[in-house]
C-alpha cells in the first residue's frame, strides 16, 4: 500500500479494528518514510456482473434504488429498504462467491421483498422473472396465496 503523501511503497499497520457490521476492517497505517498516518478500509471484494458483461462493485445503494421503484406508493420506509439491502448483501456474501450475476442479485431480492410487501414483490418479480403474460402474474399470486394459507394454518396450530 503506497503512502498517499509521499508515495513510499510501504506502510506499517499501527491499529486495526473491525467495523460494527463485521464486513470491513479499518487500519491505521504509518509511513516509515515521512511518518504520516493514513487510514485504509478493507472489505472482501464483491463484484456484480451486469447483463452487458460490465463488472462493478456490489452496492447496497443500487439495490435500494432498484427496489424503491417497485415500492412506489407502498407502505415501505427507507429503513425497510436499508434493511432489505443489508439482508441481500449478507445472503450474497454467505454464498462465498467473489463475483455474482446481477440477475442472481435480483432473484436474491425477491425473498426479503416478498416478506416486506407483496405488491412490490409482484412488481419486482415481473421484471426479474420475466413475467410476460397475465398467467405469469396469476401463478405468482397463486403461490403467494398458497404460502399465506400455509402460514395461517401453521399459526393456527401453535
Ligand atoms: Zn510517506
Amino acid at each position: 500500500m503506497h503512502c498517499p503523501f509521499c508515495r513510499h511503497g510501504d506502510s506499517r499497520v499501527v491499529d486495526s479494528r473491525t467495523a460494527e457490521d463485521g464486513a470491513s476492517i479499518r487500519r491505521r497505517r504509518q509511513c516509515p518514510e515521512c511518518s504520516r498516518r493514513f487510514t485504509t478500509v478493507e472489505t472482501t471484494s464483491l463484484s456484480v456482473m451486469k447483463r452487458s458483461g460490465a463488472v462493478e462493485p456490489f452496492s447496497r445503494d443500487k439495490i435500494i434504488s432498484g427496489v424503491r421503484k417497485a415500492c412506489q406508493g407502498r407502505p415501505v420506509s427507507e429503513d425497510d429498504l436499508a434493511l432489505l439491502a443489508q439482508q441481500v448483501e449478507e445472503a450474497v456474501r454467505a454464498t462465498g462467491v467473489a463475483e455474482v450475476d446481477a440477475h442472481e442479485i435480483g432473484l436474491t431480492i425477491l425473498g426479503p421483498l416478498r416478506a416486506l410487501d407483496e405488491v412490490a414483490y409482484l412488481r419486482f418479480a415481473s421484471v426479474y422473472q420475466g413475467f410476460c403474460s397475465l398467467e405469469d402474474f396469476e401463478a405468482a399470486i397463486t403461490a403467494l396465496r398458497e404460502d399465506r394459507a400455509e402460514r395461517d394454518e401453521a399459526e393456527s396450530l401453535t
